[in-house]
């Protein structure tokens, strides 16, 4: 199922892979998880079918990452960096591919064609991760004005994948079950998603009571919160480009998941899909200003 848990804190964890990985679905850990985190998970071992390790472009990275794939077999390889564009990531890939030619190499994250086209042909990738500015926690529009609509980098980003024999993720701007139909309408292969697979049972953190009503904390990983969180402060020469929100408490995760399929399930017989990866040719999208009829409220 092509569906994946965003490697952020709050999602992309060993709670969240334990209940997406039993409806086939992918988790892309969180780069914070070490050796030791992976090995002294004894319990329930891994499937490398559904889990992605992620990694960061320097040295050090690689370093960990050739540990972590190692002990844990995988088979999904995510070079995740906030702003694919730097010539760095390309020549990591390489190295990446050079080192484990039988990987499933994942790189991001982009927002347009010729850099889809540049990961794929130099960077030796199979999978480029799309989305600049579309997350729920994320800020990068209103503090850079950089960014692409959402679905317009997913249709023009998957048309150029697609030329070139790769393929996308749609990573970010998930917000109900109808928004994953249009992605994969509109040419993704899979899609990411964080803060939807967030607030729930199996998320870290305590649930707060506020008013009567009940949260849990979600926040972006280039956040302050992230940022102090991991790195004990916030260079002074940056802004934070992520916020912390309360997501409310949704109860076990299962349960989204459930409405998440269903709903993607239906949107395959309104448009005669048989498969996901049918779904752009079943699909026409028509320019609306409004979904939902909200007369009685949202
Ligand atoms: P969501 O599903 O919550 O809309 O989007 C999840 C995606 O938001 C992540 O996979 C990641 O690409 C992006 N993201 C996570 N944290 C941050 C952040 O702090 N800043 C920005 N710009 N993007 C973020």
């Amino acid at each position: 199922v092509p569906i994946i848990a965003a490697n952020m804190d709050t999602t992309g964890t060993f709670e969240v892979y334990d209940v997406l990985s039993k409806f086939k679905m992918i988790t892309c850990f969180n780069k914070f998880y070490s050796l030791r985190d992976f090995e002294e998970r004894d319990t329930n071992p891994l499937d490398p079918n559904y889990f992605m390790i992620s990694t960061g472009i320097n040295e050090q990275n690689f370093c960990n990452l050739c540990d972590i794939v190692e002990a844990t077999k995988a088979k999904w390889i995510c070079v995740d960096v906030a702003n694919g564009y730097m010539h760095n990531v390309v020549t990591f890939c390489d190295k990446v591919r050079a080192t484990f030619p039988d990987c499933i190499i994942v790189a991001g994250n982009v927002a347009t064609r010729e850099m889809v086209e540049e990961l794929i042909l130099n960077g030796k990738v199979d999978i480029v991760k799309c989305g600049i500015g579309p997350g729920s926690a994320c800020l990068t529009r209103r503090k850079t004005g950089v960014g692409v609509p959402q679905l317009s980098a997913i249709i023009e980003c998957a048309d150029g994948a697609h030329g070139c024999g790769g393929m996308i993720i749609g990573d970010g701007g998930i917000t109900c079950p109808g928004d994953l139909a249009k992605a994969f309408g509109g040419g993704a292969d899979f899609v990411m998603i964080g803060g939807q697979f967030a607030g729930h049972d199996e998320n870290p953190g305590e649930i707060q009571e506020i008013d009567g009503k009940k949260f849990k904390l979600f926040y972006g990983m280039s956040s302050e919160h992230a940022m102090n969180k991991h790195y004990g402060k916030m260079a002074n020469y940056r802004s934070s480009e992520g916020r912390l929100v309360k997501v409310p408490y949704k109860g076990p995760l299962e349960v989204t998941v459930r409405d998440y399929l269903g709903g993607l399930r239906s949107a395959c017989a309104y448009i005669n899909a048989h498969k996901i990866k049918h779904m752009p040719k079943c699909t026409t999208f028509l320019l609306v200003n409004q979904q939902l009829n909200t007369h009685f409220g949202k």
